[in-house]
Order: structure tokens, then sequence, then C-alpha cells
């Protein structure tokens, strides 16, 4: 839609210069210009969109007030705040100049995205504060104890112990941070051609170890020949490995865990599925499961060491790699995650279905 030059009727002259005009509207943007008594001279096809014109004048209250504010003081005013009448736009910075001729030129950027990657991002920062607190007040009581039980070699052994478990603790967390960063890096410059066997049997050796000692069987079924995907082969292995890891600590000790791999050439995608035996998760929690720090059960998550952004990471792998990620649970019965991610051998532009039924799909 072209930008409107209001009509001012057949002798009247337009009060904006040509040349302001022509600046304006190579600006673009959500922009208006209104004569000192609101009416409109100049809308620009985005401000169109706005309820902020009736007939041809100006009626949006704030708008009205900057406007008039502008016109009085003769200089710029730049006014930023938060909108429930502003269509679409939330939160916006307006600004209101007058013009040389006489009107006022109103522009409207719009911040509504930008505030809310703001919030995502403060809220992430005082989420890992908030995890960060816990190790570190508990290393502090523990190094106070330390000082006065110095002399007592049984106490000393056991709080070494436990200093350890918290640093192990605060070192996970960080590590994860840092995967969750790499997962969240949409580039996909570093990626190569993986074959999600060696991914999948690289993530049981790693989890090998822990699933022995839970007296936990690991069984690899599905495709022997490669199944190769373009990604980042780490990033991929940490995925699968977070998978396998969850269905290690919410199992219990002698049951067995499933990773299959399988391929789908008519869909042009192969699905990595970790399926256990165990705890299995409530509806309710399946849709958050994958949100930063959320746990179904705090405490248990503790007890295993859980960061609470296993699953975030997992997401934002498949995510980033245009794939997806789904679960099927049932409380009491057991958990399957299945990753699906596009072959290389698929278009790059081909539709990648998601897998048949997921109870939550992301
Ligand atoms: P955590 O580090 O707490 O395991 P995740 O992001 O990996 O964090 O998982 C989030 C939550 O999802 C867990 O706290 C747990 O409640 C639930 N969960 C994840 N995987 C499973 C599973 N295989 N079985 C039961 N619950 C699970």
């Amino acid at each position: 839609m072209q930008p409107r030059l209001r009509a001012m009727g057949t002798k009247q002259r337009s009060p904006v210069p040509r040349r302001a005009l022509e600046a304006i509207r190579a600006f673009g943007g959500h922009s208006v210009v209104v004569t000192p008594d609101l009416r409109v001279v100049y809308q620009s096809s985005e401000a169109d969109a706005l309820p902020i014109v009736v007939g041809q004048v100006l009626t949006h209250p704030k708008l009205v007030q900057l406007a008039r504010t502008a016109w009085r003081q003769g200089q710029a005013i730049v006014h930023h705040q938060k909108f429930t009448d502003l269509g679409p736009i939330e939160q916006a910075e307006v600004s209101a100049t007058k013009l040389a001729g006489r009107c006022v030129l109103l522009t409207v950027t719009d911040l509504t995205a930008t505030m809310r990657i703001e919030q995502v991002r403060h809220d992430l920062i005082s989420n890992i504060g908030h995890e960060l607190r816990t190790p570190v007040a508990a290393v502090q009581v523990i190094a106070e104890t330390l000082d006065v039980a110095k002399d007592d070699p049984v106490a000393v052994e056991r709080f070494s112990g436990r200093l350890k478990v918290e640093a192990e603790r605060m070192g996970r967390l960080i590590e994860d941070i840092l995967a969750l960063a790499v997962a969240q890096d949409r580039n996909t410059e570093r990626f190569t051609l993986v074959d999600l066997a060696e991914v999948v049997a690289e993530a049981c050796r790693h989890e090998a170890t822990r699933a022995q000692s839970e007296d936990i069987t690991v069984d690899v079924i599905g495709a022997t020949g490669p199944v190769e995907v373009m990604g980042d082969p780490s990033a991929l292995v940490t995925a699968v490995d977070n998978l396998l890891d969850n269905a290690v600590s919410y199992s219990s000790r002698g049951s067995r865990v499933e990773v299959s791999l399988t391929v789908d050439q008519a869909l042009g995608q192969g699905a990595i599925a970790v399926a256990d035996f165990g705890i299995g998760i409530d509806p309710r929690d399946q849709v958050r499961i994958f949100e930063r720090f959320y746990r179904s059960d705090r405490a248990r998550s503790r007890r295993t060491g859980g960061t609470g952004l296993g699953l975030a990471i997992v997401k934002n792998v498949a995510l980033g790699h245009g794939g997806t990620v789904s679960v099927r649970s049932r409380p009491g019965v057991g958990s399957t995650f299945i990753v699906t991610l596009p072959l290389a051998t698929a278009e790059p532009d081909r539709p990648v279905a998601a897998p048949q039924t997921p109870e939550a799909t992301v």
C-alpha cells in the first residue's frame, strides 16, 4: 500500500514541505504528520494499520498529548511506554517532532519483539543466578563447618566429600549453560555430514558406566547402515546423551532403556527414539519439560544431579538442525522421547513431518 497524503482541499497547500515529506517516506515505519488542530496530512501505510486516526483526525490519546507538547515546546520529544490500545504493538518508542512547516511528525517504533527478547534474556540471567545460589550457599556453609571441625579427620573427610558434590553440581550447570548457548546458535556453518548411528553409539559409550552402576541395560536397535544428516556432531551427541541420561535417572534399578534409530525415506527424515520404563511424566508436565530449568520433581532432579537444562538443550539442538523433538509418556509406565532430523539426502526446502500422535511436540 502506498503512503497517503491526506487531501487538504483543492485550494489548500500541504503544510509539509515536499522535501521533508520525501525524507519521511524514505525513512519508512509508522509515521503520521498532523497539523496543530490534529488533522492528519500524511500517514504511512504502516501507520494505516494502527488504531490512531479516525476520519482524518489523530485520536489516540497518548499520541495526541505528545503532538501537542512537541508543538508547544517546539522541540523533539521521545517517549517509551507499554500500550494496550495500539493494535499489535505492545511496547513502543514514540517520537514527536515539530517540523519547519506548521505541523508535527509522529513516529512509532515497535519494540514489542525486542522487549520480549530482553525479557527472555533477563529471565535466563535471573534463573541462572538463582540456580547457582544454592550450591554456592552450600559451599560457604561447608567451608565454615570445615574450619570449625578441622581437627576431626572423620568430619573433614565427610565435608570435603560434600564440597566435591557441590563443586560438581556447579560444574555441570556451567557445562549445560555453555551447551545451551551452542544449541541456541542457529549458525549452520560448522555443520558436517554426520552418521546418526555413530552419534547413538557415542552417546551410549558416555552413559555406559552410569547405566551399569544402576544395573540398567541399554539396548540399541534399528538401522545398521549409516543414517546421514548435516549437523554438528558434538551437539547431536550431547542431545542424545541428555535423553539417555534422563532415561537412566528416571528409571529404577535393574530396568531397561531402548534406543532406536529409524529412517523414513519417504519423509526424508531419520529418527532417534529413547524409551524407558521408568516413572513417566504427568501430562500437565509434558508440555513444560522442554522449558529451561523446568523440573516436574525438583527434589528428584537435584538428587540425580539434574540441572533442568537437559531437555531445553535437546529441543534447541533438534530445532537448530531443522528437526523436531516430541515425547510420549504415561506416569508409572515410562517415556519415549523422539528426535527427528532431515536426512542429508532430503531436498533442503522439503518440509519435515512431525512424528505421529506425539503428546507434546516442539
Ligand atoms: P533435569 O536436569 O532435571 O533432568 P531436564 O531438562 O533434562 O532436566 O528434564 C526436565 C524434567 O523433565 C525433569 O526434571 C523431569 O521431571 C522430566 N523428565 C525428563 N526426562 C524424563 C524421563 N525420561 N522420565 C521421567 N521424567 C523425565
